[in-house]
């Protein structure tokens, strides 16, 4: 008998029915004999809806009041699950963020979890029921709801998991486990039956929204067995490799990942002095906006032109920063390309295998694809791209580096 921890996604909590298919698949634990603690998500398209409701209503809402919006989605159906559970004879008890006290800092819409009070959790499994979490939020030390970034009930079941020391913490989502790129975008894309902790980390940082970033460094942080699994279909998915080792023949790539909504800036004709890098991307980042790629190449007449990259819903308080510096710094001008996206390789295996990068670069070469920004580190390599060409830049990647599967038989996913 183990405890196990398993977060439900959005698709896989999105209608009445399916709620009821979980809590049959839940039961089906429990009558195994395994303690069972269920996060789940907000039903698919709630948190978007609830965020757009929010627009309508003004342009600008302070942080703490979407907290409150937001998390009223993972609140429904954390409660719903406990009905259908009781409903097919199993014990359970729901619970939101505040009241098992998931803690975090107080930033509101990204916070962390600081600690997570588990004696209720414990006392509610003795006591033989299934307790079920609400993904995606905490409180404070105020007592004000939070939550957790976008995918954050990810992060919460393996918090949860980790707190809890348990046995495993099971992912369940939309597709079988993690692929070599979205199985959306590249039809053959092949599921990987597991993948390294580094990789995944890589994946989720680059756009591969199947797991929250976060959710991998507490996995890896505190080695919590993790594995991305399907709601719908029986199958052991993939698990996360958080102990580390290979095999001895790595292949150079695991995956492909992008990020669709990127914006770049370029602030050109600037001095090239000591500092002048500062100047630009301190004020950016003190705005509270995360810059992503940076690219700075100095000309031999003494100016320098700066590019960097942020999300595109920052992009315009980002332009007229960089306008407020323009004159200061003597700038030629400041530009704003709304339209491009950053596709990236990933794979341990690159440490040892010359070369990716320049076939890489000959691929989207062949496919004329014009490559804007370049960024790489030991495992990955990055390119910023014009965003129409995003799925071409995929697939042709996809097939350069043999990633498909081959016993594909063209029935999707
Ligand atoms: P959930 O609602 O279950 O949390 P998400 O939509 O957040 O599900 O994440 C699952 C989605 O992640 C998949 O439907 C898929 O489109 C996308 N995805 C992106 N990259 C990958 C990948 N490498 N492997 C699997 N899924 C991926
Ligand atoms: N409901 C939240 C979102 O849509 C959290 C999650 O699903 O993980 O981002
Ligand atoms: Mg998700």
């Amino acid at each position: 008998m183990s405890l196990i921890v398993q977060k439900f996604g959005g698709t896989s909590v999105g209608s009445a029915e399916r709620i009821v298919n979980v809590a049959k698949k839940v039961g089906e634990f429990r009558n195994q004999g395994h303690d069972v603690i269920v996060v789940v998500s907000a039903m698919s398209g709630e948190t978007n809806r609830l965020t757009e409701l929010a627009r309508e209503i003004s342009p600008q809402p302070k942080p703490r009041e979407i907290d409150v919006l937001l998390s009223t989605g993972e609140q429904v159906t954390i409660a719903l699950l406990a009905m259908a559970l009781e409903s097919e004879g199993y014990e359970a008890v729901s619970f939101t963020g505040g009241q098992i006290k998931i803690l975090t800092d107080d930033f509101h819409t990204k916070a962390r979890i600081k600690e997570i009070e588990t004696t209720s959790i414990r006392n509610e499994i003795s006591s033989g029921k299934v307790v079920i979490v609400a993904g995606f939020q905490g409180v404070d030390s105020k007592g004000n709801i939070t939550t957790l970034g976008r995918g954050g009930s990810d992060t919460t079941a393996v918090a949860l998991a980790a707190a809890l020391d348990s046995d495993e913490c099971q992912i369940y989502t939309d597709v079988k486990g993690v692929y070599t790129t979205d199985p959306r975008v590249v039809e053959d894309a092949k599921l990987l039956s597991n993948i390294t902790f580094e990789e995944m980390l890589e994946l989720s940082s680059l756009g591969a929204k199947v797991l929250q970033i976060r959710a991998v460094e507490f996995a890896g942080k505190y080695k919590v067995p993790l594995r991305v699994l399907s709601s719908f279909e029986a199958g052991p998915g993939t698990l996360i490799n958080v102990e580390g080792g290979s095999s001895m023949e790595e292949p150079a790539i695991a995956g492909i990942a992008f990020e669709r909504d990127e914006a770049k800036l370029n602030i050109s004709g600037v001095p090239d002095i000591p500092g002048i890098a500062y100047k630009v991307i301190g004020p950016v980042s003190e705005a509270g906006i995360e810059v992503d790629v940076i690219v700075q190449s100095a000309a031999a007449d003494g100016s320098n032109d700066i590019s960097f990259t942020v999300k595109r819903a920052d992009c315009d308080s980002a332009k007229s920063i960089l306008d407020s510096l323009a004159s200061d710094l003597k700038a030629k001008k400041v530009a704003l390309d709304k339209k491009v996206c950053k596709v990236s390789l990933v794979g341990v295996g690159m440490r040892s295998h010359a070369g990716i990068a320049s076939e890489m670069f000959k691929t989207l070469a062949k496919e004329g694809i014009n490559i804007q920004l370049i960024t790489t580190s030991e495992i990955k390599i990055s390119v910023v791209i014009e965003e129409k060409y995003l799925e071409l830049a995929v697939r042709s990647l996809h097939s350069t580096f043999d990633l498909g599967d081959p016993n594909f038989n063209g029935e999707g996913k």
